[in-house]
This record gives structure tokens, sequence and C-alpha cells, in this order.
């Protein structure tokens, strides 16, 4: 089967491909809460529109060779630079000044069009104008590839096809102007395939702003906003399935914050759990998992770690703790801890014993006097509270 194109129609879709994607980044900055260079991808859609309306008409014979041969040639890579400068800031957020230097492109091929003449040559101005637009689209894609080590989002891959499968066919365009022995353009099949491509770069674009919308969600949902450590979702989504030998739990409140709340106020109470938190972060060995539980309570996941090596972590943690001293409005702050450390037999049932444990050993700590470290190690012989308890001498 084959399909009759009409260069009429083609050329329509063309011109509408880039208006629906100009719409779709307004619509999509509208809502978006961030400038992610949507305004600038839907100026560009919006230009690259206009050199095609203008282009379309004049193809047509319907306006004068002098009215739209070097506007819509300009037009047309100024849209493409403004692509380019867009899908730089809504791929990696970089709002370099120097990016916009691209129009000086559009700016030159209009100065050297009008001083010669070559943009009355149609070959010559759809090579050059090919030529610019495949460069500007390979970068693109070149530009959201790279920024993958940075932000890992699935449609990037998609974006970066679409752009370099739209730079490809700017290629073979040129390629077919200047050699078309080499590759047989038509006019309307490479017009007819960048609609496609058009759609495809405002869908995926789109997708990948969605995409990173929902990453962020899932961040925050998992994020506590006080600390920035993770929350209790975040820490039960961390432990495996089921226990193994020799995982620990750590479960550790902060001694008498209420007072800290009642002496200092809120404020200075939130402080002392920024940097209590801050503080354990920096002493995590890789694997371990930190986590506000609530209040003033956390959570800390050793997997594989003897009872020994999680009872001297434990008591690093609580020393530094107790070393630490939180400024807040011109007064030193002191904090101190207590720990209950639970080490998993592997036997266990549940997560829930192993957190009843540490919670049994975190109570038998504060009950020995705070500002200590409490194993469950000694349970095992069922006497639910000969717990170890050891003080720093
Ligand atoms: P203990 O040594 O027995 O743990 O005594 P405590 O005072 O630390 O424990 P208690 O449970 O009596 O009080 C905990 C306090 O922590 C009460 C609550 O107002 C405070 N708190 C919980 N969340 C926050 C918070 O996000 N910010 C501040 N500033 N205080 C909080
Ligand atoms: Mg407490
Ligand atoms: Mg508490």
């Amino acid at each position: 089967m084959t399909a009759q194109l009409d260069l009429a129609t083609v050329l329509l879709l063309h011109k509408s491909s880039f208006l629906i994607g100009a719409f779709c980044f307004l619509y999509a900055r509208w809502q978006s809460p961030r400038d992610e260079g949507l305004g600038i991808l839907a100026s560009g859609f919006l230009f690259l529109a206009l050199a095609s309306t203008l282009a379309g008409y004049g193809e047509q014979k319907l306006l004068p060779p002098t009215l739209w041969r070097l506007s819509s040639f300009t037009l047309g890579i100024g849209g493409y630079a403004l692509f380019w400068i867009g899908v730089r800031r809504l791929s990696g957020g970089r709002r370099r000044l120097a990016d916009w230097l691209a129009l000086l492109v559009p700016l030159a091929g209009a100065l050297i069009g009008l001083a010669t003449d070559f943009h009355v040559v149609n070959v010559v101005r759809a090579s050059v104008f090919n030529a610019a637009a495949f460069l500007f689209l390979a970068a693109s894609a070149v530009a959201v590839i790279a920024d993958r080590s940075n932000e890992s989002l699935p449609a990037r891959a998609m974006l970066a096809a679409a752009m370099a499968v739209g730079a490809g066919l700017c290629l073979a365009v040129v390629i077919g102007l200047l050699k078309p022995g080499i590759v047989p353009i038509t006019t309307t099949y490479p017009f007819f395939l960048s609609i496609i491509c058009h759609f495809a770069i405002a869908l995926f674009a789109l997708v990948l702003v969605k995409e990173r919308a929902e990453a962020e969600l899932r961040r925050s949902a998992d994020t506590d906003a006080l600390t920035g450590v993770g929350n209790r979702r975040w820490f039960l989504a961390q432990l495996p399935q089921a226990s193994w030998q020799g995982d620990c739990l750590l479960v550790m409140d902060l001694d008498h914050f209420k007072r800290i709340n009642d002496r200092y106020g809120h404020h200075t109470g939130d402080q002392v759990l920024v940097a209590f938190a801050d503080l354990v972060r920096k002493n995590l060995r890789r694997g371990d998992s930190f986590a506000r539980l609530g209040g003033e309570e956390f959570g800390l996941y050793l997997p594989r770690t003897s009872e020994t090596q999680a009872f001297a972590i434990a008591e690093r943690l609580r020393r530094a703790v107790e070393e630490l001293r939180v400024v807040s409005n011109g007064q030193s702050v002191a904090v101190s801890i207590s720990i209950g450390v639970a080490t998993a037999s592997g036997t266990e049932r549940s997560w829930e014993e192993l957190f009843n444990r540490a919670d049994a050993a975190l109570y038998a700590a504060k009950r020995g006097g705070r500002n200590r470290v409490a194993s469950d190690a000694e349970l095992a012989d069922s006497k639910p509270l000969a717990v170890s308890l050891h003080r720093a001498g």
C-alpha cells in the first residue's frame, strides 16, 4: 500500500505540529511551579511554526520571495537555536547566559544573506538551514543523554532518540540536496517524517517533566522535611524481606528533649534535631540506613554487622553526640542520646520482633540513667530485662 502525500497538506501538518508542540509546552509551563525551559521550548516551536507558515505560503506562491525567503530562514534557525537553549535548561537545569549566544547563528545567517544573497538559491538556503537544524538537534540529543548521570529518567532515551532521528533527517536532506545520487529525497517525505519527530519530541519532553515531578514526589514522600534524612516509611522499605543473622537495628532517642524545647524554645529543638541527624549521617558506612522514625526518635539499620561491632558503632555515636554543641540564639546547647541495639538471629518472624527488642533495650538504657547504649544480646536466654548496660567511662 502506498500513501499519497499532498504537499499542501503536509506543509499544513508541518506547521501544525510545531503549533501543537508549542501549546503543549506553554500549558506545561503554566502548570509547572518551576521554569524548566518549557517557555523557551514553546517560543522555539512558535518561531518554527512561523517560519514553516511563511515558507509554506512562499512555496505556494502566495507570498513574494523577498517577504519569505530570508525571514523564514532566519526565524527557523532562530527556532532551532531557542529549542537547543530550552532543551539544555529542561535537561540539566542550565541557566548559562552564554547559551543565548546561539541566537547569533540565525543573526549571522541573516546578515550574510543580506550581504551575499546566498538565500536566493533554493538549494543553498535549504542546505544551510537543514545543516543548522541538524547541529542544534544533534547537540540537544547529546545534552539530554549526557545529563543522564545526574538524573536518570527513562524518558531521556526516548527524547534523545526522537531528536537524533530529527537530526538524521535534516542531515539526509542536506546530503540529498547536495548529492542527490546518494540520498534520493522527495519533497514531501522528509516533511512528513519530521512532523512525526516534532510530535515525538514534544511528547517525550513532557513525559520527562512528568517523570521528574513523580521522582520528586517519591523523594519527598520518603524524606523527613526537617532533617532531610529518610522517614519511617523509607526506613521500613530499606529493610530486606526477612532479617539475616547479624543484621542489627539501633533505635536512638534524644534524652530529655522536651526540656531542651522548654528551655531554649522549639526552634532550637529543631536545630538540635538537624545537627544530630547531620552528625549521624556523616558517620554512616556504605549500606547503613538511617532515618527519623518520628519525633526525637531515630532508627539505624546495620546490615551484616556483628553485635560487638554494632555496639561499638552505637557507643561511638553516643560519645560524638555527647560532645556535640549546637549553637542557637547565642547559646550553646548540649544533648545526649540513649540507644537500644538489637541483633537479629535470622529466625525472627518479622522486623517488628527486632524493633520490639531494640525498643526494650532503649527503654532499659533510659531507665539506667540515659546517655547510654543498651544491647538485647543477653536477652537470648529469655530474661526480658537482663539487658547489658554500658556507660562510657
Ligand atoms: P526521654 O529522655 O525520656 O526520651 O525524654 P524526652 O523529653 O526526650 O521525651 P518525651 O517523649 O517526653 O518528649 C519528646 C519531645 O520531643 C516532645 C515533643 O514536643 C518533642 N518533639 C517531637 N518532635 C519534635 C520536633 O520536630 N521539633 C521539636 N523542636 N520538638 C519535637
Ligand atoms: Mg527522648
Ligand atoms: Mg521519644
